[in-house]
């Protein structure tokens, strides 16, 4: 049996012996040198563009089916994002790959020394299912343009996207190089089995810890995109309609709060949080009408254990009677409305985990630096947000607080910002990627220092005598 018909009969029951035959082909195509090339790397990354090019309706639809995630927030943020990737890595590769030259030391005179960035080979992207495509080929992109071969796990909690990923790759990629495997646990774990050269995971942390434990077997590297619970501090004197209008795009905007780095809380002064609450009230229905659970424009949850999950917070003893806006639910048609709740306790089910929904609590505090010490109490965020028009203010969040990105008057929007690493701290996260940042972690940074034959000094020689040490 050939090879290629060997693997597809393989896939059918992928178990650790498929994984492992996958992972046999893929190292050599990867032994060939084929990746390396700057060639193959443009070519993989202008089929990526050719493929968005012309899929976008399929990958518009997959979303529908999976989340009935809104066109537009579709063709942004898993789209045009993501050419945006692409672009810059096409017209930035050439420099990424070059040599960085480095400064030499005394001690090796004359001698001349460089980074040379190289790819770490065979790697594993494990991605969720909140962006399916973005979070999915955005690690891509960056494996590829450091010229590693991989394989890509899509999420089975968005089936179509998972199962159009697997097409479209299999259409538009290389496929001695690039696989996508599709599966739940039993298939990752398979994955996992093996031996990698880097990992790729985006999901919780309970996961990523088996997928840091698999890793530490064969002491492969990892890349760790996670969660957590993001802040958002509103202080008082700021324009509170831009400011919310800012604010409810990060979350209800953003796949109905089914996003990493949707605002999971506000923080705020007990005397500001009516004025914030009402500003909030109005522009949420500005934005999705008096019955919410009607527009167009937000998602839905993901599905029946996501609804049970996000309802259990609700339904929670400790929250009875703080919800001051939304709280409508269809559990036919999984859907939650956008919902304020008011000064819910600490240790209620809502504050103890990552909300990943459209609930979104207020507390409030005393003074506004209060609410610094409140983010630095918890696990460090993905990201924390502070709306304000107060320098000092600005400046001591930027000292104090701890998350993997902070943004200061608006929410999400880093995420946009190529020049930025994009990752998480602690819980949150390891390792950054966006940009260059990708290309640099799917790279070994090789140091090579290379001398000639003169200037060869005897003092380094033994016999180490008296002499020599006074030198
Ligand atoms: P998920 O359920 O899709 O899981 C993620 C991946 O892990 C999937 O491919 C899944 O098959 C795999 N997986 C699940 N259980 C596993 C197991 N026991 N062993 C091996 N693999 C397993 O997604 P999720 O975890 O629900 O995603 C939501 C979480 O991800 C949130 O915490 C969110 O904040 C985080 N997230 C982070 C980012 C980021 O960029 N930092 C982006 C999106 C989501």
């Amino acid at each position: 049996m050939g090879s290629e018909e060997e693997t597809k009969k393989k896939n059918e029951v992928f178990d650790a012996e498929a994984a492992s035959l996958f992972v046999k082909e893929l190292r050599g195509t990867f032994a060939s040198g084929k990746t390396k090339s700057y060639g193959w790397r443009v070519s993989q990354l202008k089929s990526l563009m050719k493929m968005l090019n012309e899929r976008e309706p399929d990958i518009v639809d997959a979303l529908r089916q999976d989340l009935d995630k809104p066109e537009l927030e579709s063709s942004i943020y898993e789209v045009a994002l993501l050419k945006t990737s692409i672009k810059s890595a096409l017209k930035e590769l050439k420099h990424w790959m070059t040599p960085e030259k480095a400064k030499t030391s005394i001690t090796t005179f004359p001698s001349s020394a460089e980074i040379v960035p190289e790819p770490f080979g065979v790697v594993l992207i494990i991605s969720p299912w909140n962006y399916p495509f973005l979070l999915s080929l955005d690690p891509v992109v960056g494996a590829i343009a450091a010229g590693n071969a991989l394989v890509l796990k899509p999420s089975e909690v968005a089936p179509a996207s998972s199962s159009l990923l697997a097409k479209l790759v299999g259409e538009y990629m290389d496929l001695s190089s690039i696989r996508v495997v599709e599966g739940a646990v039993a298939e990752t774990s398979a994955l996992l089995d093996q031996k990698w050269d880097k990992i790729c995971y985006t999901g919780n942390s309970r996961v990523a810890r088996i997928v840091m434990a698999a890793a530490a077997k064969h002491l492969t590297p990892v890349l760790l995109e996670l969660g957590g619970k993001s802040p958002v501090v509103f202080d008082s004197g700021i324009n509170l309609k831009v400011a919310c209008r800012r604010m409810i795009m990060g979350k209800w905007g953003c796949n109905n709060g089914q996003a990493c780095i949707s605002p999971d809380h506000i923080i705020t002064t007990k005397d500001y949080a009516p004025k914030l609450l009402e500003s909030l009230k109005n522009e949420l229905e500005n934005f999705y009408g008096k019955n919410p659970l009607e527009s167009k424009d937000l998602s839905r949850i993901v599905n029946s254990n996501h609804f049970a999950r996000l309802s259990k917070l609700l339904d929670d003893d400790k929250v009875s009677g703080k919800i001051v806006h939304g709280g409508e639910r269809d559990k036919n048609k999984l859907r939650i409305a956008p919902t304020l709740l008011l000064d819910v306790p600490r240790d209620s089910l809502i504050m103890s985990e990552e909300i990943f929904g459209p609930l979104l609590p207020i507390l409030t505090v005393d003074k506004i630096e209060d609410s610094f010490d409140i983010i630095n109490s918890g696990t460090k965020p993905l990201a924390a947000y502070l709306f304000t028009n107060n320098k000092k203010l600005k400046q001591q969040f930027v000292e104090t607080v701890s998350a993997g990105g902070l943004v200061i008057n608006d929410t999400a929007v880093h995420l946009a910002v190529h020049s930025l690493p994009f990752g998480g701290v602690q819980e949150s996260g390891m390792g950054a990627y966006h940009g260059k940042f990708s290309f640099d972690v799917f790279s070994h940074k090789k140091a090579v220092l290379s001398r000639g034959f003169i200037g060869d000094v005897p003092v380094r020689y033994p016999p180490y005598t008296k002499g020599k040490l006074r030198l």
